[in-house]
C-alpha cells in the first residue's frame, strides 16, 4: 500500500467536467483579472464565511500584506504574532519595515497563547496577528479583549482554517480583517497561487479594493501606493466550484480525525504518538491532523517513508530562529513551546478521500516502530 500525505489526484477526477466548463467558460469570455467570476466568488465566499465583504487577491501571503497595510502598520510599528506558523505571517510584518513581536504558543492547540499576550505589548504595538493552525481556531476571545483594552487591531490568518469555528463565529471574522490562502493544497485549494481577505467594515473592504489594484481608486488616479494583487477570474471560477464542496470535504476531514484518534488510542500508542488536542467550544476542519511524538519524530518519518507513507512537518523551524530575523535578536530558548512543537510535531496523511484501511495502514506503520 501507498499513503500520500495528500493526494489532490482523486478530487480531480471527481469534478473534471466541472472544472473543465467552468475554466472553458472563462477562456470564452476572454476576461481574465477581476471581472463577474470573481465578484461571484467574492460574494459567494462572504456569504460562507458570515461576513459581508470579502476581496479576492494573488495569494494568502497578499492577503497577509494587504490586511496590514490596510490596518496602516508602519516602519518600526510592532505587531503581536506567533512564531509557529508559516513564514509569510510574519514575513508580510517585516515586508512593511515594522517588527513582529514573537509570543509563544499553547502547546496543545499550537495556537498563541492568550496568557503571554499583554505582557508583550508597548506603545508601538499596533496589532495582534493570531494564525488559526491546522484548521483550529485560535483562542480569540482574549485576544479580542486585550485589543480592545489597548486599542488594536485584530488580524486573523486564518489561512488554514477556512469554515473552522470558534464558538459559532467562523475563522476570519472575529477580527477586524480575515486572510485566506487557496494555495492548492490548502481545504479550498485553487489551480495555482489565490487568497482573499474578508473583513465586516465597508470602508476598510474599500481600502482593500484599492490596494489591491495600487491604490487607485479610479483608473489612472492614486490616492495612496498600493499593490498589484488581484484574483484571476480562472481561479475565482475553479474556487467557486470547489466552494460547494468545502462543507462535505471538511466533515470528512473531521472524519478521519476522530478514526485516526480511535486507532491510536486502541494500538495503545497515544503515549509516545499524542493525538491533537481539539477544543470542544469551536469546530477544527482538520487541515492537517497533526501528532506530536515527543521521543522519535524524525525516526518515526523514515520508518513511515520506508513504508511508502508520505507525512509533513509543519513547521520545522520556529521563526524566531530564521537566519532572516536574527535582527530581532531572539535566541534559542526563548518561546520553548514553539520550538519543542517544531521538534516533535508530525502531521500525517489527512485528505477527504484518504480510506479506513490506508488509516489502519499509517497506525500499524506507526505500531511496528522500534526506537
Ligand atoms: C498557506 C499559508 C499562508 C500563505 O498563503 P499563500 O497563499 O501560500 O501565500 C499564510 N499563512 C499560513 C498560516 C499558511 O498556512
Amino acid at each position: 500500500m501507498k499513503v500520500p500525505q495528500l493526494d489532490l489526484g482523486q478530487q480531480q477526477q471527481k469534478l473534471r467536467n466541472e472544472l473543465s466548463a467552468a475554466v472553458q467558460s472563462v477562456f470564452d469570455s476572454q476576461q481574465f483579472v477581476l471581472g463577474p467570476e470573481v465578484t461571484k466568488f467574492e460574494r459567494e465566499a462572504a456569504e460562507y464565511c458570515g461576513v459581508s465583504h470579502a476581496i479576492g487577491c494573488a495569494s494568502g501571503s497578499d492577503a497577509l500584506l494587504l490586511a496590514l497595510m490596510a490596518s496602516d502598520i508602519k516602519v518600526g510599528d510592532e505587531v503581536i504574532t506567533t512564531p509557529f506558523t508559516f513564514f509569510a505571517t510574519a514575513g508580510a510584518i517585516a515586508r512593511l519595515s515594522a517588527r513582529p513581536v514573537f509570543v509563544d504558543i499553547d502547546p496543545r492547540t499550537y495556537n498563541l497563547n492568550p496568557e503571554h499576550v499583554e505582557s508583550a505589548i508597548t506603545p508601538r504595538t499596533r496589532a495582534i496577528l493570531p494564525v488559526h493552525m491546522y484548521g483550529q481556531c485560535a483562542e480569540m476571545d482574549p485576544l479580542l479583549n486585550l485589543a480592545e483594552k489597548h486599542r488594536l487591531v485584530v488580524i486573523e490568518d486564518a489561512a488554514q482554517s477556512i469554515g473552522a469555528q470558534d464558538r459559532n463565529r467562523k475563522a476570519g471574522t472575529m477580527g477586524s480583517i480575515g486572510c485566506f490562502s487557496f494555495y492548492p493544497s490548502k481545504n479550498l485549494g485553487a489551480a495555482g497561487d489565490a487568497g482573499m481577505v474578508t473583513t465586516s467594515q465597508a470602508t476598510v473592504a474599500d481600502r482593500l479594493r484599492r490596494l489591491r489594484v495600487h491604490g487607485g481608486a479610479r483608473e489612472y488616479q492614486h490616492d495612496e501606493v498600493g499593490v498589484n494583487s488581484r484574483l484571476d477570474s480562472l481561479q475565482a471560477a475553479v474556487l467557486r466550484v470547489k466552494l460547494r464542496y468545502l462543507d462535505l470535504w471538511s466533515e470528512s476531514r473531521r472524519q478521519i480525525a476522530t478514526r485516526y484518534t480511535q486507532l491510536l488510542t486502541s494500538a495503545n500508542l497515544n503515549v509516545e504518538v499524542i493525538p491533537p488536542f481539539v477544543r470542544l467550544d469551536g469546530k477544527h476542519i482538520f487541515h492537517q491532523y497533526v501528532v506530536r511524538v515527543p521521543r522519535y519524530r524524525d525516526a518515526m518519518m523514515e520508518h513511515m517513508r520506508q513504508r511508502d507513507i508520505g507525512t509533513r512537518i509543519y513547521y520545522p523551524i520556529s521563526l524566531h530562529l530564521q537566519y532572516c530575523f536574527a535582527y530581532l535578536g531572539y535566541q534559542v530558548g526563548d518561546f520553548p513551546e514553539s520550538e519543542s512543537a517544531a521538534n516533535e510535531t508530525l502531521a500525517l496523511p489527512c485528505f477527504p478521500e484518504l480510506t479506513e484501511a490506508q488509516q489502519q495502514y499509517v497506525v500499524e506503520a506507526m505500531e511496528s516502530f522500534q526506537p
